[in-house]
C-alpha cells in the first residue's frame, strides 16, 4: 500500500513509461484552487492542469452532473444516439455562436479533426486538388503529440526519431502578417491558418495587439479558413469567454462586444469538461461542418453521454460565476502586483500574459536548471508550478481563485523569489 510520496512516485518509476518529468509532488486530493500531497500538505494550484481545471477542482457542480449521469448511462457509443449529446451540442454551439459542434476527447484529437474538416473543405469547396492542400502552422506552436501534429512542430523533444511526417504544412512565424500574407500569395492550394490566440506552451506568447482580427481579414481575402486553436485559451482562461472573443453571449461585462474574431473552426479542450472528465470538440459554421459526412470521422468515447452532461456543466459553472471577468480583473491585478516587484528583483526580468494566463521570464543565468529549482522553492512554500521553455514559469490559477488568495499567491511567489539561492 502506498503510505508515503516516495513510494508513489518510485511506484511509478518502476512500472509507467517515462514520458513526463513531473515534479516531485503527489497529490491526492483537490477542492477550488486548492491541492493536497498524500502526506497532507495543502498547496495552490497555479498550473490547472494546462488551464483544463478552470472551474477549480472538483466542482460540486461539475462533479455532481458527472456521478448523476455515470448513475444511468455512461457510452454507448455513437452507433445509437443518446439522450444528453445534443442538449450540450445545442448548449456549446449557442454558447460560441457556431452551427454545429463535433465533440471529441482530447486537444490534440480535436486538433486532428479540424485538420481533416480542412483539408476535405479544400477538396470539396474549395476545389483544391486531393493530397494537395496545405496548412499554415506557426513556429514554435503546440498542438498536441500526435504524429501529424509533431510533424509541424518545433520541438525537438516530441519531434525528432518519430517520422517519417504528415506533409502539407508551411510554418510561417507567430504575429508576423507579412509572413502569412506572403505565404497566402500566389499559392491556390493554401486551405487554412492553424494558430493559438496565444502561445501558451512556447512561454505564454501574446501576439501584437489587432494580429488575429488582422490575420483573419487576410485568410477571408484568400478564401482560407481561419481555424483557431483555443484549447488552453479558451473557457474564460484569458479574462474572455474565448481569447478570440467576438460573438460570445455570456454575459460578463469584459467578454461582449468587443469586436475581435470569429474563426471559421474553433478547437476546444481542456477545460470544457473543468477537467472532471476529456470533453473536447471543433465547432464550426454548416457550409464548413457540411463537409464531414457518416464514417468521415469519429471516436469510440467522443460525444458520451457523461462528456454531454459534465460539458454542459462545465459551461455553466463559467457563466454562472462570470469567471471570464474574474479572470480579467485579477490577472490585472497579478501583472500589477509583479510589474512593481520585479525592479527589485534582479530573477526574473518580465511578466507577460492575459487574464489568468502569465508567464514569468527567468534572467538567463548559466545555470539552465534555475526555474526548475525555483518551482521546488515555490512547492516548499506551498504553490504548484512548472517550467516551460526552460526559463519561463508559467502562472495559471484555477479561475474561480478570490483576490484575498491571488494577494497571498503573489505574497508567496515574491518572498520565494527574494529568498531564491541557486
Ligand atoms: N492545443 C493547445 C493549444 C494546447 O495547449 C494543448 C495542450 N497543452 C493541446 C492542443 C493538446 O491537448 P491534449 O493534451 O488534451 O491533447
Amino acid at each position: 500500500e502506498i503510505v508515503t510520496s516516495e513510494d508513489a512516485i518510485s511506484l511509478e518509476n518502476e512500472y509507467g513509461a517515462h514520458n513526463y518529468h513531473p515534479l516531485p509532488v503527489v497529490l491526492s486530493r483537490g477542492e477550488g484552487v486548492h491541492v493536497w500531497d498524500i502526506e497532507g500538505k495543502k498547496y495552490y494550484d497555479f498550473l490547472s492542469a494546462y488551464s483544463a481545471v478552470n472551474q477549480g477542482h472538483c466542482h460540486p457542480k461539475i462533479v455532481g452532473a458527472m456521478m448523476e449521469q455515470a448513475k444511468t448511462l455512461t457510452l454507448t457509443s455513437r452507433a445509437f444516439y443518446n439522450d444528453m449529446l445534443g442538449k450540450f451540442e445545442k448548449y456549446a454551439s449557442e454558447t460560441f455562436g457556431f452551427d454545429k459542434l463535433l465533440p471529441m476527447n482530447t486537444g490534440a484529437e480535436a486538433v486532428e479533426t479540424a485538420l481533416k474538416i480542412c483539408r476535405k473543405w479544400a477538396y470539396e469547396k474549395k476545389g483544391i486538388p486531393e493530397n494537395k492542400a496545405e496548412i499554415i502552422v506557426c513556429e514554435n506552436n503546440f498542438h498536441g503529440r500526435t504524429t501529424t501534429i509533431i510533424s509541424f512542430s518545433n520541438d525537438e523533444v516530441a519531434r525528432k526519431h518519430f517520422g517519417p511526417y504528415t506533409q502539407g504544412f508551411i510554418k510561417i512565424e507567430y504575429d508576423n502578417l507579412e509572413a502569412l500574407e506572403t505565404a497566402l500569395k500566389g499559392n491556390k492550394n493554401i486551405a487554412g491558418f492553424l494558430v493559438e490566440p496565444i502561445q501558451g506552451e512556447a512561454g505564454v506568447f501574446v501576439p501584437s495587439e489587432g494580429y488575429l482580427a488582422k490575420a483573419k481579414a487576410l485568410c477571408e481575402e484568400h478564401n482560407v479558413l481561419f481555424i483557431a486553436d483555443e484549447v488552453q485559451t479558451g473557457i474564460a482562461r484569458t479574462g474572455r469567454l474565448l481569447a478570440t472573443c467576438g460573438n460570445c453571449t455570456c454575459a460578463d461585462k469584459h467578454c461582449s462586444g468587443t469586436p475581435e474574431v470569429k474563426p471559421d473552426i474553433l478547437i476546444l479542450g481542456k477545460a470544457l469538461s473543468g477537467g472532471a472528465y476529456p470533453v473536447s470538440g471543433v465547432l464550426a459554421n454548416d457550409h464548413i461542418m457540411s463537409v464531414i459526412r457518416p464514417g468521415n470521422h469519429g471516436s469510440t468515447f467522443g460525444g458520451n453521454p457523461v462528456a454531454a452532461a459534465v460539458g454542459i456543466a462545465a459551461l455553466e459553472v463559467i457563466k454562472e460565476e462570470k469567471l471570464a471577468q474574474n479572470a480579467f480583473e485579477l490577472g490585472e491585478l497579478f501583472r500589477e502586483e509583479l510589474n512593481k516587484f520585479i525592479p527589485t528583483c534582479s530573477l526574473i526580468n518580465a511578466v507577460r500574459g492575459k487574464g489568468l494566463l502569465n508567464a514569468i521570464l527567468i534572467n538567463d543565468t548559466e545555470d539552465s536548471t534555475t526555474a526548475w529549482d525555483i518551482c521546488m522553492a515555490l512547492k516548499e512554500n506551498g504553490l504548484l508550478a512548472k517550467p516551460t521553455h526552460g526559463n519561463i514559469i508559467r502562472f495559471a490559477p484555477p479561475l474561480v481563485i478570490t483576490r484575498d488568495q491571488l494577494l497571498d499567491c503573489v505574497s508567496i511567489i515574491t518572498t520565494t523569489l527574494k529568498n531564491f539561492k541557486s
